[in-house]
């Protein structure tokens, strides 16, 4: 199978091809020229199995670079081996007749990120090896929070690699800072940027485009990789977790095999629910694609005119991983909503760079009509929500999840639609304590590491060991830096 960039049907390569290299060179993203379809029987097959060996079902369609001892060993490294804390790694939760919950969140950093960076460093270094790569690839992150701390974990002592996570210095919450600072590991690195994170993205970007900096690198032996989310690496593993809930809802008998499954996914970077539109595709049962957002609505305003428009004010939220105004996944839709016409994508992506702002085809939103609904939540009903689901249904959750919960009520008013609906639930509520207490009507202003015993005690409810665990870490980096010299930064850690 190929893959082909979004800008340039000719740009084409390999899977490992496309998993080694992340971007293609015209700045386009690497896309399968077609997506497979499933056998008919798969789902019974896959119904019972264990959620390891359906990755490595549903990834081996996509990867014939690899072998399928390969990908069972990966899978393995990823999902077994007790890193994550369930053995259905991504177990769902019934919450109510037509309503289920899939928890993403009970990996190593306890944000839905783990599903997809704990199996990229395995794809990448087998990428780097069948691409002939002898020099170490040097991976530098930019993070707002759940990347960074995902990254470090995914890569730790994962031989042929080194790590560089960069975090704006009061940019991220007290816990997410003190899970990266205390990151164990023999190749991992952690520096705060004085500034933001547009500070700390807009300086990697530089140091990406260097070219005596990669010159430089070269000689000693690295090269510089990325771990963001348009790498194809990122998006393949969370295709699997809709494959495995809709096989977990038929063993449970709650599915019979061909019934419609809505999902409605916590969107900012798209990249998640894109995983979920290619799963409908492949031939899971899914139905309508409900893409939740917080007050950063642009998706909203996109699936439900067909412009999307970034110039508008930037919200800082209590679900900041959502914060986001340029979703770049969406890229991959538009390939696929154009029939993979390179030039009307190009055009949208001059534009949306050039103005801010793009409007599709009437062809194009007849489909986004077709697959998606959406709708957005503020941060107060985001609390009410938390709040009335912990009151009713005895279940937390965290304010990203909330957002979710939130819209499909809103969607499920507006249009009556009652099809069964998996919610996917992206945090544990135990990473964003102080925002979940404020929901709970918790007046005290505790804050970090206070603010997780505090929500247990409130609760009765056990954080995860990774949280709670994290009081008796030593802290290892402490390093801060200028934003103009975080190019000396990678070149003291290399050293
Ligand atoms: C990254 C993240 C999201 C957004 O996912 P996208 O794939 O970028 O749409 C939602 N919730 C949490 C907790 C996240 O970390």
């Amino acid at each position: 199978m190929y893959y082909v960039s979004t800008r340039d049907k000719l740009q084409k390569t390999t899977a490992a091809g496309a998993i080694a290299y992340g971007l293609a060179p015209d700045g386009g993203l690497y896309t399968p020229e077609a997506i497979p379809s499933m056998a008919g029987n798969a789902l019974n097959t896959l119904k019972d199995m264990n959620y390891q060996q359906r990755a490595v079902y549903v990834m081996s369609m996509y990867l014939d670079s690899y072998s399928a001892s390969e990908l069972t060993g990966y899978c393995g490294k990823a999902y077994g081996n007790e890193k994550f804390d369930d053995p259905a790694v991504a177990p769902v939760h019934v919450m109510d007749d037509s309503t289920c919950v899939m928890e993403l969140w009970h990996g190593p950093t306890c944000a839905f990120k783990d599903l997809a960076l704990q199996m990229l460093p395995h794809l990448l270094t087998g990428a780097l090896r069948k691409e002939g790569e002898k020099k170490t690839a040097c991976i530098l992150v930019a993070t707002s929070g759940d990347t960074g701390k995902g990254a470090l974990e995914g890569f730790r002592d994962v031989e042929g690699t080194r790590i560089l996570v960069f975090y704006p210095k009061d940019g991220v919450s007290e816990i997410q800072e003190l899970q990266m600072n205390t990151q164990e590991g023999e190749n991992v690195g952690v520096c705060a940027v004085v500034g933001n994170f547009d500070d700390a993205q807009s300086g990697v970007k530089k140091i990406f485009s260097d070219r005596y900096f990669s010159a430089e690198l070269e000689e000693k032996g690295y090269f510089l990789s990325s771990a963001n989310s348009i790498n194809w690496g990122r998006v393949l593993p969370q295709i699997v977790y809709y494959v495995s809930a809709y096989c977990d809802l038929m063993k449970a008998g709650r599915l019979e095999k061909g019934d419609l499954l809505n999902v409605c996914v916590p969107t900012g970077n798209f990249g998640n629910i894109l995983a979920a539109y290619y799963a409908k595709q492949m031939g899971v049962p899914l139905g309508r694609l409900i893409c939740a957002s917080n007050s950063n609505n642009v998706l909203t305003e996109f699936i439900e005119t067909g412009v999307y428009d970034r110039n508008r004010p930037f919200h800082q939220t209590i679900s900041p991983s959502m914060d986001i105004l340029i979703s770049s996944n969406l890229e991959r839709l538009l390939h696929a909503y154009t029939y993979g016409d390179a030039q009307a994508v190009k055009g949208y992506m001059e534009q949306l760079s050039e103005t801010g702002r793009y409007e599709v085809s009437p062809g194009v939103k007849k489909l986004l009509e077709r697959d998606f609904a959406a709708a957005y939540c503020t941060d107060d009903r985001a609390r009410q929500t938390i709040a009335k689901v912990w009151r009713e249904k005895n279940y937390l959750i965290d304010p990203h999840t909330a957002v979710a919960v939130n819209v499909l009520e809103q969607y499920r008013e507006k249009t009556g639609d009652v099809t069964p609906t998996l919610v996917v639930s992206t945090a544990s509520p135990f990473k964003f304590c102080p925002a979940v207490l404020e929901a709970l009507g918790e007046k005290t202003s505790v804050s970090g590491l206070e603010s997780i015993g505090r929500l247990e005690e409130r609760t009765g409810l056990r954080a995860p060991a990774p949280l709670s665990g994290l009081a008796g870490k030593p802290v290892r980096f402490r390093n801060v830096t200028e934003k103009g010299d975080m190019a000396q930064a990678v070149r003291q850690f290399l050293s």
